[in-house]
């Protein structure tokens, strides 16, 4: 059977579904499940992906049936929507837009009005009123420019020369609104327009619609290798083989007159999450209107009183659709001469608050069960209860002082403070160059997506809610204030005034994007309520606790501990460190980095004199010195882990990144070894290495000098006996070596650790079981894991290193290429945050398997810093490891990535 290209939907029939996305993109599959479940839907046709690729994989052309099909579907729209395309007297008009399987905002092309052309209109202008017509006309001429035959400026400094014409027509006509341009200017316009095209071009504007519909379909399918499409899938991970659908739909008009509308809606509130339908319309306009934030639309319930009929349809929608698909959902929705089509569904992007609170309150309404609000909320979205709010002394302080600017719509929460930057390039370079940058635009549009990625907050004088500024920033996490009216931007002077300041470009504004507000000058942040509500004290902890984020927080983590089978460790050097890892749900310590203690204060000296001694009695003394400062870490740290796992690792970074620097530090190590400073230089140099990170570090050292690894180990004994007889805790201590490359390298250190910790023991007449393990992070270990694992109560994966060693890429360096890797395609994403799991991944599966079939009781973890990204922790699932070990504030994210995990394996 020859493959389907076309799929039809409308009259309350389709030939897709919800399920399809792959083959006809989000919004196709949408379209037809709608329809399908008696949602009013101009009748239309997706074709699918598949087109796409065949597209792009056969010279910009079609499959052969493709022709034939697209005839078909467009029989039956008209046979739906009782008009005939192309016909002069009741033209059908077409919509022509992308669809991918995710969605990609405004990142691709659309046509509207297809269809028109100079006898078209004249039937068009028969059936509703003249002056409709020739906007639309005029409308579809500039847009078929633009997009089909590729007239739209690609720099900032370009001219459109469709806008040039507009502005001159308003300026001769001394009118500032499109509004008040007359049927006869309109008409004017369609023809200089024409002759722009013609002009620019060299070709004559198509008036056969069938040569316009091909047109579009090209240029749609053209457009997902755009620029912007590209930069937002590298941004969003979104694979470039997909493709995009192409969506074929009868025109419906909201600028009819004073009974058409058009808006765009959620379900529910996007912010914040609250179950309120929440919206924005505009009366007697088209949908790119409101997207575009070119005028700033009403709040929905405005609508009630206006179109009460239509509102009250709009509900009904509101609730089949969310009991329907059974999440929130972000609708698009055009009213022409009273009656309600619906244009578009999707789920709603949602800012991380939204995310958590919609999950926890769709569980309570029965909407959803516990499993899947835990599967659907993006452990990312963690990110953002966890973030900081201005600070509130701070913030009252500045708004006494006269800081508060202006007010606009919250689109955007959290609080952010920066430079200004009135381009998305530079702030882009802004923040390439370290600054926190505000991006501060009259409205954005796709095209400045680099510079919204690259700043801390973005502000705007136009657009609503949906705009695309609003609806980029809350996907992004960026704080937004959109729609600020009173903003004065000057692009050309790089200024802005607001609230009778004036501004520009490198000074400081804040913004708090959870109530709209602007302000003048740097404020300071403080953490987030749920920060408050672990952390707090007092009567803003009691507070904080009751506040309904941190309620969210605290079910979605308990349900998430229900489901996981993975523990979550942490990774911590200090008491404190521990402490707040605990609040977030820590089981114990993966990772506890001993180099990290040896730069405090006074310790540095001692380290020093430790690396730069002459002999084995030399470092002894130093050694000496340092086992008490250990003991006392480690006592800390045992206090505060209780009866949870602690795992120190031994000494491991390259000696010389301790060596003294400056003539100071020089002298007064000198002193201390009772040397001559020229002495001391000259040993620093000596101990320098070409390639660190690959030289004299890790285990080597422990193998090299065995009284520091002893010392270590005493250090660790001693602190685990005294906690555990003094304090009554039962200490969970072990010990693991870094940077094994071969068993015997583990069996050397292990029967010297083991020693000192029986020497203490039996000193202390004590017993606490230590384990001794060992990271795996280079390639030998993994592939020699059966070997290890003989000597090894446990293996830790250092995927920072592993990850190093396993592409032979230096983990201080190669920040600087790869992300060109990652924009070329040759890596899916820097293999230093998510783990490469095809390369290092497979490595460690290996390691794990071989390790735990030498050793079944062998422990298996991982420390590096993927331990706290999701899909990382997802893979960990899957080769079955007993923990994750990650930062503080990364637990709560690998919790629930560890439920999901289990819930989707
Ligand atoms: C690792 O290599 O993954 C690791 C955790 O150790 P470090 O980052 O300290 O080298
Ligand atoms: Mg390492």
């Amino acid at each position: 059977m020859a493959t389907k290209y076309v799929y039809s939907f409308g009259d309350g029939k389709a030939e897709g579904n919800t399920k399809m996305k792959n083959l006809l993109g989000g919004k196709g599959a949408n379209l037809a499940e709608m329809s399908s479940i008696g949602v009013p839907v101009p009748a239309g046709f997706t074709i699918t992906t598949e087109v796409c690729t065949y597209y792009y994989q056969n010279k910009d052309t079609y499959p052969q049936s493709l022709e034939a099909d697209v005839a078909k579907a467009i029989k039956r729209i008209e046979r739906a929507m009782g008009r005939t395309f192309g016909n002069t007297a009741d033209p059908l008009l077409l919509s022509v837009r992308s669809g991918a399987r995710e969605s990609m905002p405004g990142m691709m092309d659309t046509v509207l009005n297809l269809g028109l052309n100079d006898q078209t209109v004249q039937g068009l202008a028969a059936t509703g009123n003249e002056r409709f017509a020739w906007d639309s006309y005029r409308r579809f001429v500039q847009m078929y420019g633009d997009v089909v035959l590729d007239m739209k400026p690609r720099e900032k400094t370009d001219i459109n020369p469709f806008e040039e014409i507009l502005e001159e027509v308003k300026k001769k006509r001394k009118i500032e609104l499109d509004i008040d341009l007359t049927v006869d200017d309109l008409k004017l316009l369609v023809k200089k327009f024409k002759a722009a095209i013609k002009k620019h071009r060299g070709i004559i504007f198509p008036e056969d619609p069938h040569e316009q519909l091909w047109g579009a379909i090209g240029a749609v399918f053209g457009s997902w290798n755009n620029q912007r499409a590209i930069h937002y899938r590298r941004m969003n991970k979104i694979p470039d083989e997909w493709g995009t659908a192409v969506n074929v739909q009868s025109m419906v008009f909201g600028n009819m007159g004073d009974d058409s509308a058009t808006g765009v809606a959620f379900t529910r509130n996007p912010a914040n999450g609250d179950n309120e339908f929440y919206g924005e319309w505009l009366l007697n306009a088209q949908g790119e209107d409101v997207v575009a934030g070119t005028r700033t639309p009403q709040p929905i319930v405005t609508l009630k009183k206006e179109m009460p009929v239509a509102y009250r349809q709009l509900m009904d929608i509101r609730a089949k659709l969310e009991k329907h698909y059974k999440d929130m959902q972000d609708v698009e929705f055009t009213i022409q001469q009273g009656k309600l089509w619906m244009l578009q569904t999707r789920t709603g992007k949602r800012t991380g608050f939204a995310d958590c609170i919609i999950a926890v309150d769709m569980v309570r309404e029965r909407l959803i069960t516990q499993k899947t609000a835990i599967c659907r909320v993006n452990p990312n979205s963690l990110n953002q209860l966890l973030a900081p709010i201005f600070d509130d002394k701070a913030k009252n302080v500045a708004i006494k002082n006269g800081a508060l600017l202006t007010k606009g719509l919250p689109a955007g929460p959290g609080a952010a403070t920066g430079r200004i930057a009135f381009h998305a390039d530079d702030a882009a370079d802004m923040a390439k160059d370290g600054e926190p940058v505000i991006l501060v635009r009259i409205e954005t549009s796709p095209e400045d997506i680099k510079g919204m990625e690259a700043a801390k907050g973005i502000l705007t004088a136009r657009g609503g809610m949906t705009s695309h500024a609003a609806l980029v920033a809350r996907q992004m996490g960026r704080v937004c204030v959109a729609g600020c009216g009173a903003l004065e931007i000057d692009y050309k002077k790089g200024s802005m005034k607001v609230g009778g300041q004036a501004f520009k470009e490198g000074d400081f504004i804040s913004l708090d994007g959870t109530v709209g507000e602007v302000l003048a000058g740097q404020i300071a942040v403080s953490p987030s309520k749920v920060k408050v509500a672990l952390f707090g004290k007092g009567a803003a902890k009691t507070a904080a606790r009751r506040d309904r984020v941190f309620q969210a927080y605290e079910l979605l983590m308990k349900w998430a501990d229900k489901f996981r089978t993975m523990e979550v460790w942490t990774n911590a050097d200090q008491p404190d460190q521990a402490a707040e890892a605990i609040v977030y749900g820590a089981q114990g310590i993966g990772l506890c980095r001993t180099e990290h203690m040896f730069f405090g204060g006074d310790r540095i000296v001692a380290v020093r004199e430790m690396i730069l001694a002459d002999d084995t009695a030399g470092r002894e003394k130093a050694l000496k010195k340092l086992l008490p400062i250990q003991r006392r870490d480690f006592i800390g740290i045992f206090k505060a882990m209780g009866a949870r796992p602690v795992t120190i690792r031994l000494l491991d970074p390259p000696l010389h990144e301790f060596l003294p620097h400056t003539k100071k530090e020089v002298e007064e190590v000198a002193k201390v070894m009772g040397v001559s400073p020229k002495k001391v230089v000259a040993k620093t140099e000596s101990l320098s290495e070409t390639n660190p990170m690959l030289g004299h570090r890790g285990c080597r050292l422990g193998v090299s000098y065995p009284e520091i690894y002893r010392m270590q180990v005493r250090a660790i004994a001693e602190a685990a006996v005294q906690v555990k007889t003094k304090n009554g805790v039962k200490v969970k201590p072990e010990i693991m070596i870094p940077l094994v490359g071969t068993w015997k390298e583990l069996q050397l250190l292990r029967r010297e650790a083991e020693e000192v910790i029986a020497e203490v023991m039996a000193k202390k007449k004590a017993k606490v079981k230590i384990l001794i393990g060992t990271m795996i992070e280079l390639p030998r270990a993994a592939l020699t894991a059966g070997e290890i694992a003989q000597v090894a109560d446990f293996f830790s994966f250092g995927t920072n290193d592993l990850t190093q060693t396993t592409f032979g890429l230096s983990r201080d360096d190669a920040g600087k290429f790869l992300p060109e890797y990652v924009d070329k395609g040759i890596l899916p994403e820097d293999p230093f945050i998510a783990v490469d799991k095809t390369g290092v991944g497979r490595l460690m599966s290996i390691g794990a398997t071989e390790g735990r079939a030498a050793n079944p009781k062998l422990q298996v973890g991982i420390c590096g810093e993927h331990g706290g990204e999701p899909s990382s922790v997802k893979f960990c699932h899957e080769i079955g490891l007993n923990y994750v070990s990650c930062s503080p504030p990364r637990v709560p994210i690998a919790r629930l990535a560890a439920a999901q995990a289990a819930l989707e394996s």
